[in-house]
């Protein structure tokens, strides 16, 4: 049996890299047999990669992270097995999408305030046939000469081996200083979403810095799961032991899923290889598995009612 990762980045998201096929093709040469497809609000690259996945002998499971907020705190949800068409997931990646071209504008404003240049040319370069992102705002300040002497853009060429990675963090994403709002869903109405399209949802890296969930205090993941989320990432490529043992153990006193998840975005971030954390425990998938049978079930009786 290969590796499982089930937290993996295509093309499909603006600081992701490989196609379907490349990315298949990188599985069976990293001896990945199960990998899940979870790019950045997008469900594009998924079909392409379970075509490549069945020509070539390796499972991939149909996913998306989407951003999501709960009492103003932003959070990441995977969602696996969803379907793809016309779902109510696939909606609000729509509505999510739509909302960006507007969001851009109020960004380049917001930047200027703040003494920065951002040229629309440089973020579409970047994202290419994708939404703009935060990683895609930061690649176009750190392009635009106009902001080479920017104390902030000075500090963070020295300080940092990825600055545009660091700065989009430390700045652009949800309730940073220079973040202008756009449409994030609850974290309510996604997980009903992903119900709705027959998939289970599970909470990415709660261990991420910049988006820590507390599981000492755990009133808020607590939230989530009477909201109906199905497990957490409990494995993550930057999760320290003792983190993993915290939500292992939080699995298992509220029999939760746990999953495995490196990250893989490509070169975005050079550091992660995919199958990383080289899981080879099968019975996650199958647990993963039951959990969608037991979701589709309920959802099939409520629509009888
Ligand atoms: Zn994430
Ligand atoms: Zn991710």
């Amino acid at each position: 049996m290969g590796k499982i990762d089930l937290h993996v980045h295509t093309r499909a998201s603006v600081d992701g890299e490989l196609s379907g096929e490349e990315l298949i093709r990188l599985a069976i040469k990293e001896n990945v047999s199960t990998l899940a497809i979870t790019d950045h609000d997008s469900i594009e690259e998924v079909d392409n990669a379970m075509a490549w996945g069945e020509k070539l002998g390796v499972e991939v499971i149909p996913g998306t992270e989407v951003f999501c907020q709960n009492r103003s705190q932003l959070v990441h949800l995977l969602a696996y097995y969803i379907d793809l068409d016309e779902s109510p997931v696939s909606q609000i990646i729509e509505t999510v999408n739509a909302d960006r071209k507007r969001w851009l504008q109020a960004q380049i404003k917001l930047l200027k305030e703040n003494g920065l240049y951002l040229d629309e040319a440089n973020v579409y370069e970047f994202s290419k046939d994708t939404s703009p992102a935060p990683s895609s705002l930061s690649y176009g300040v750190f392009k635009d000469e106009r902001n080479t002497n920017h104390p902030l853009i000075i500090e963070y060429n020295k300080k940092y081996s990825n600055p545009v990675l660091e700065f989009a963090l430390q700045f652009l994403v949800f309730g940073k200083p220079f973040y202008a709002p756009n449409y994030i869903p609850e974290t309510k109405v996604f997980i009903e979403a992903v119900h709705r399209s027959g998939g289970v949802a599970v909470l990415a890296h709660p261990g991420y810095t910049q988006m820590k969930v507390d599981f000492i205090d755990t009133t808020f993941v607590d939230e989530l799961l009477e909201q109906g989320l199905s497990g957490v990432e409990a494995y993550y490529t930057t999760h320290s032991e003792e983190e993993t043992q915290r939500y292992l153990a939080y699995c298992k006193k509220h029999q939760l899923l746990f999953t495995s998840g490196s990250d893989f975005h490509g070169k975005f971030k050079p550091t992660i290889t995919l199958g990383q954390l080289g899981t080879t425990d099968y019975s996650i998938i199958e647990r993963l598995n039951q959990e969608k049978n037991r979701i589709r079930k309920k959802e099939r009786m409520r629509n009888k009612l």
